[in-house]
């Protein structure tokens, strides 16, 4: 189950309407799911409740460790109900936003930003519906009502998403809706917190502190998906756990032709780092409706398994859509057969000379340079933070990476990660104990079988708990 075993490459399923119930989910599990995510932007505390229940239960019964992402809105912006669900507008048109909620007509159409009027500057274009709808800001009274002439459209209809790619908006990242939701999500067994429209560094920092005030594990995801995000993409990479290339919004707040090569660089950055990344939405996003991808689909998949990434993401597709096993079997042979002749080699993470943790980045990434030199079956790792399983699987050695632990969060984070196999293990009583148990976990349950080489990791001496420190290689007998 979880065809972790077949493939390196792993998958975060978001959960809605066509994914909730226990059944649906088990199904989910079934067919591959690794990471389940759940969408802040959607749903009652109540429903997700039930999701995270159902998740927990199947965990359990099947001795499993899917994640769970729970995703913060973030700053989202919308525009209100429009009169009979929106009316046709031309370029050339001329519009007006107001922040005083109403009913939108041609005459004024409620835009869900308090500042906005005051945030915009004339020239600066707004973005509506994904991209179908583009504005220009004329003119702003710079405190309820902005002038705004259509640069292209052909429709607009009720509660679209607004970007405004140009704008310095005033919003923090974690909005009131947001806190509220963090204070549920912090009483729930999450193991990834994602941060919608992450600008800066702090705000993932800021994040996090008020992760810990709590005395909760979760790692922290900045959704890469503004400008300014790019701009200071090295530091929010650092500060930040993990990373999601969130095409969606990055799509239409950035020129759309430079994705590919943004999702190529922001990979690159995250593998030296040894911070897991997720490739997200539209991966295969015409089977919402088809029970077949597109070609294009298929290579995009591909593409970004050959790119490196740890998981690639799905959102409508197993929400709402109609077909959400067949998209998780149809991803699933797509990873395997990309991962067959897939070369990694070229973008293996390097030890730094500068990083804090030197020598544990040392023995970490010459495990996986020995288990590629001596043909192991696998790694065995032992970590409580998930560090040395980030960075064991940013060598993105050719064999698996089998991750022992006593702490359960942490085995359920790493579901997320690039080729690793999360196992509980609890018994720490010496290193020589603790290998030979391993060992004998791995062969009990086939990963393994006499006559196979094992790379082991782990820290001596063992009640010390230090960093990783050692690195020994074990024939399986
Ligand atoms: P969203 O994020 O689905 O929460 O908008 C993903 C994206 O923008 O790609
Ligand atoms: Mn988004």
């Amino acid at each position: 189950m979880n065809g972790t075993k077949q493939r390196n490459t792993k998958i975060v399923a978001t959960v809605g309407p066509a994914s909730s119930s226990y059944d649906a989910l088990l199904a989910l599990v079934q067919a591959g799911v690794n990471v389940f995510r759940l969408n802040f932007s959607h749903g009652s505390h109540e429903q997700h409740q039930e999701v995270i229940d159902s998740i927990i239960k199947i965990n359990d019964r099947y001795n499993l460790f899917t994640g769970i992402l729970a995703d913060l809105q973030g700053p989202k912006i919308r525009i209100g109900d429009l009169e009979g669900d929106g009316f046709p507008i031309q370029s050339g048109d001329l519009l007006t936003f107001v922040t005083e909620p109403c009913l939108g007509t041609r005459e004024k159409i409620y835009i869900s930003y308090e500042n906005f009027a005051t945030d915009v500057q004339p020239g600066e274009r707004i973005i509506l519906d994904d991209g179908k709808v583009v504005l220009q800001v004329l003119e702003t009274n710079k405190k309820d009502k902005v002038k705004l002439s259509v640069v292209h459209g052909f429709h607009i209809s009720s509660r679209k998403g607004v970007n405004l790619p140009e704008t310095s908006i005033s919003i923090p990242s974690l909005t009131e809706k947001d806190l509220e939701d963090l204070d549920y999500i912090l009483t729930q067994p999450i193991n990834w917190i994602a941060l919608s429209f992450v600008r800066t560094a702090k705000e993932v920092r800021k994040l996090q502190e008020k992760i810990r005030e709590v005395g909760h594990k979760a790692k922290v995801i900045s959704k890469i998906e503004k400008p300014q995000a790019i701009e200071d993409i090295d530091a929010i990479i650092k500060q930040s756990d993990g990373i999601m290339i969130a095409r969606g919004d990055l799509g239409v707040e950035v020129p759309m032709e430079r994705l590919p090569s943004m999702q190529k660089i922001i990979i690159g950055k995250c593998l030296q780092r040894g911070t897991p990344v997720i490739v997200a939405t539209q991966l295969m996003d015409s089977m919402i409706t088809n029970p077949f991808p597109t070609r294009a689909e298929i290579l995009d998949v591909a593409n970004a398994v050959l790119d490196g990434t740890d998981a690639v993401m799905l959102s409508g597709e197993t929400a709402m859509g109609k077909h959400p096993v067949k998209v998780i079997e149809a991803m699933t042979k797509i990873i395997i057969e990309a991962e067959k002749n897939y070369d990694l080699t070229s973008k293996r993470a390097k030890a730094s000379r500068k990083s804090p943790t030197y020598y544990s980045d040392v023995i970490c990434i010459n495990a996986g340079k020995t288990a590629d030199d001596i043909r192991a079956k696998g790694i065995a790792g032992i970590t409580i933070s998930g560090y040395t399983a980030f960075k064991i699987s940013s060598y993105r050695p050719a064999c698996k990476i089998f991750i022992f632990s006593n702490a359960y969060p942490t085995l359920c984070a790493l579901s997320l990660v690039w080729g690793v196999i999360p196992f509980f293990y609890d018994k720490f009583t010496s290193t020589d104990e603790t290998i030979a148990d391993v060992t004998m976990i791995l062969k009990e349950s086939k990963a393994v079988k006499q006559g196979d080489y094992l790379v082991n990791t782990g820290s001596m001496p063992l009640h010390r708990r230090f960093r990783t420190n050692f690195l020994k290689i074990t024939l399986v007998d």
